[in-house]
Order: structure tokens, then C-alpha cells, then sequence
């Protein structure tokens, strides 16, 4: 999860080996649709629209707190939440808002600071210094600095969704199949 052009296709794409499986858009905001991705026959991998582009209506920036509320609310088997934010900017008001939504339901989450490439390695720390001060997030919350375009700390993020999903019993043998959860 995180805001248009956060750089989540790309991550995914990275995390998950397969370059060209999400979208890299060139138009912000233009994915709309939730996409289920199935790691490794194992996990769904949820790929929720991104939020917060400018030029979407008051409407549409509605909806789609709507449609987050109605995903979290939901699915009560769900691991693990990654919320996305540009190591370049501070949170938004959405981003403390999605912050509050995943504490408030006690889901089990991470933030990925995206393109640290573009940053020196000191504003990196202080980015993510911010982003906890920011978003508020409890000390159990590990905020990682990550590039799809580098790989750093994409070893990192792979290892935080294996402890995640380690956690609890494999989807495969919760009955799940093949199906995407709902
Ligand atoms: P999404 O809208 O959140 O899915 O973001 P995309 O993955 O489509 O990326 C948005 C833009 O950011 C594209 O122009 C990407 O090439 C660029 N981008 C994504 N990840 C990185 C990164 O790690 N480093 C840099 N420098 N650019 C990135």
C-alpha cells in the first residue's frame, strides 16, 4: 500500500524476481483495480491502489479510503502490511491515516522507505527517523530503506515477509487453494 507512483510496482516486481508482472505506470494514479499476486504457490501478495494523486477528485480520494477500510476489515488472515512512502517526502495526511487504520486493527506492518537511491545515506536515516516520528508508529513497526532500482535492502524486506509469513500456518494448508482471498 502507499500513494501513486510510491514506487510499488517496482518493488514488487523486485521482491518478486519477475520484472513486467506490476505495472510500472507512467501515468500516476491510473491503477485502480486490486491485484492478487501468488508468491511461490504459498501467499497472496495484495497489490491495493495507490492513493493520494493529485488530480483525482475528492470522490475518488473517498473511495478508495473505502475501499481500504472495507479490504482491512474484511480479511482478518492477513500477515502482514507493507505501506510504502518516497524516502524523498514526508507522509502525507493519507499515509497517517493508513498508519492509524493498520494500528487500530492490530495488523502486523512495515513501511518501506522506496528509492533511497536518490538520497545520500545520511538523509536516508534521517528520512527514516521522520517517518517514524510522523506516522507515529510503534516500536514493533521497522521502518526499511529499500531500491528497486539498486536491491538495497531488498534482502531485508524478503526476510520480513518470510518471518511473516512463517508466523502462522502456510496459506496453502489454511484450505485457500488457488483462489484469491476475498
Ligand atoms: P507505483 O505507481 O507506486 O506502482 O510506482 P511505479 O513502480 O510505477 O514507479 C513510479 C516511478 O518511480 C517510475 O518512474 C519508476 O521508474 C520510479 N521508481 C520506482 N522505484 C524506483 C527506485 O527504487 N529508484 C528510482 N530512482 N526510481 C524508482
Amino acid at each position: 500500500m502507499g500513494r501513486s507512483n510510491v514506487g510499488k510496482s517496482s518493488l514488487l516486481n523486485r521482491l518478486l524476481g519477475q520484472p513486467g508482472l506490476a505495472r510500472v505506470s507512467k501515468t500516476p494514479g491510473r491503477t485502480r483495480a486490486i491485484h492478487f499476486y501468488l508468491a511461490d504457490g504459498r501467499a497472496w501478495i495484495v497489490d491495493l491502489p495507490g492513493y493520494g494523486f493529485a488530480r483525482v477528485s475528492r470522490e475518488m480520494r473517498r473511495g478508495w479510503s473505502e475501499l481500504v477500510d472495507a479490504y482491512l476489515d474484511g480479511n482478518d488472515d492477513l500477515r502482514l502490511a507493507v505501506h510504502l512512502v518516497d524516502i524523498r517526502h514526508d507522509p502525507t495526511p493519507l499515509d497517517q491515516q493508513l498508519a492509524r487504520a493498520l494500528g487500530a486493527r492490530g495488523i502486523p506492518a512495515l513501511v518501506a522507505l522506496t528509492k533511497a537511491d536518490k538520497v545520500s545515506g545520511s538523509a536516508a536515516g534521517r528520512a527514516r527517523a521522520r517517518t517514524r516520528r510522523l506516522l507515529a508508529l510503534d516500536d514493533d513497526v521497522p521502518v526499511i530503506v529499500t531500491s528497486a532500482r539498486t536491491g538495497h535492502g531488498m534482502a531485508d524486506l524478503a526476510r520480513a515477509v518470510d518471518a511473516a509469513l512463517g508466523a502462522r500456518e502456510p496459506a496453502s494448508s489454511a484450505g485457500s487453494g488457488t483462489r484469491p482471498p476475498r
